[in-house]
């Protein structure tokens, strides 16, 4: 059924947020109950990032909603590498821990791929570890990138259609955009798409993304895609998440996606909004892999 006075389905991450959660809320209790004590997340926030101290909030908040215990772990921007990685290793022999996060992006003197290597596999409930992302490309159980990972429950969430349908995934980042084309393409319910994958170098993009009847721009331009880049009934989920200036906002900002929603959506069957779609379907997937993880360690 359609939302009442629009033409498009709203793909609406908050409601199907609210319906895992509570799941997971119930899991979580059972996990408690029988070994103790409850699934437990950290998160290493490193410097004084604006928005990732938003993310980080969110999914404290989130896992204390869930039942979880989270522990912040907050760290000052000109914390040496090394100090870093000695961090990640208390938090990998910390037999109290299930899964933690080290927020991206971090100070430009860290190296941030040595950091993901440093992060054990067994918790690392973001996903982003090399053994994690072959494993999900194997079809072996693991921990899957969790904004990836969030637009296929997303997807599965609302029961939108994807087998033998055309995905075009917009950005390859290894984050997003690269898994996001695994996932999609995997012989898996929601999956089964064909797969175009598009970057920067791209010729003709909106050529492409016009062919497209599930659109997932991973870019990081804020309304990038815009209606003339749609098909007429595509699906399209909207992975951007901007600040953009906007002084008649009590913060002084407001968050737009990579989609031009206004003039995108009317063309649309289904799309996400922006706040409200893939951002707190990523927060659930962060959960959802710590519940895993209370399997695991
Ligand atoms: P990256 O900057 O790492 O990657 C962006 C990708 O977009 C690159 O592959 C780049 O191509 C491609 N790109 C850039 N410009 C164009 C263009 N003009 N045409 C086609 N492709 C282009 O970003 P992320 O993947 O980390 O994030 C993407 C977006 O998703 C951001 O807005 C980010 O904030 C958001 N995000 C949201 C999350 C959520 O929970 N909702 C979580 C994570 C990210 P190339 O490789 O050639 O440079």
């Amino acid at each position: 059924m359609l939302t009442e006075g629009l033409s498009y389905h709203l793909l609406d991450g908050k409601a199907a947020s609210k319906a895992i959660r509570d799941r997971i809320a119930e899991q979580a209790a059972e996990v408690t109950a029988k070994r103790g004590r409850p699934p437990h997340l950290a998160a290493v926030l490193v410097g004084e990032d604006g928005a990732s101290r938003t993310y980080v909030n969110s999914k404290v908040r989130a896992c204390e909603k869930a039942g979880f215990r989270s522990t912040l772990i907050e760290l000052n921007a000109d914390i040496s590498e090394e100090e870093l990685l000695e961090q990640v290793d208390a938090l990998n022999k910390d037999p109290e821990l299930d899964g933690f996060i080290v927020q991206l992006p971090l100070p430009q003197h860290v190296n941030e791929d040595k950091i993901t290597l440093a992060i054990d596999p067994t918790k690392d409930v973001d996903g982003f570890h090399p053994e994690n992302l072959g494993r999900m490309v194997l079809g072996l159980s693991g921990f899957l990138p969790a904004t990836p990972a969030g637009v296929v429950e997303l997807l599965r969430h609302f029961e939108v259609p994807t087998s033998g349908k055309h995905c075009v995934v917009v950005g390859r980042s290894n984050i997003v955009g690269t898994p996001m084309s695994i996932l999609m393409s995997r012989n898996a319910d929601p999956g089964n798409c064909t797969v175009t994958i598009t970057h920067s170098r791209t010729k003709d993009l909106a050529a492409i993304t016009r062919q497209a009847d599930i659109l997932i721009p991973a870019i990081g331009k804020p309304e990038f895609i815009t209606a003339d880049m749609v098909k007429e009934g595509a699906v399209v989920v909207d992975v951007g998440i901007h600040r953009v200036q906007d002084s008649s906002r009590q913060k002084g900002f407001r968050l737009v996606g990579d989609v031009k929603f206004d003039e995108v959506a009317p063309k649309c069957s289904w799309i996400s909004p922006v706040p409200g779609g893939v951002g707190p379907m990523t927060i659930t997937s962060l959960l959802l892999n710590t519940l895993k993880a209370c399997q695991i360690n």
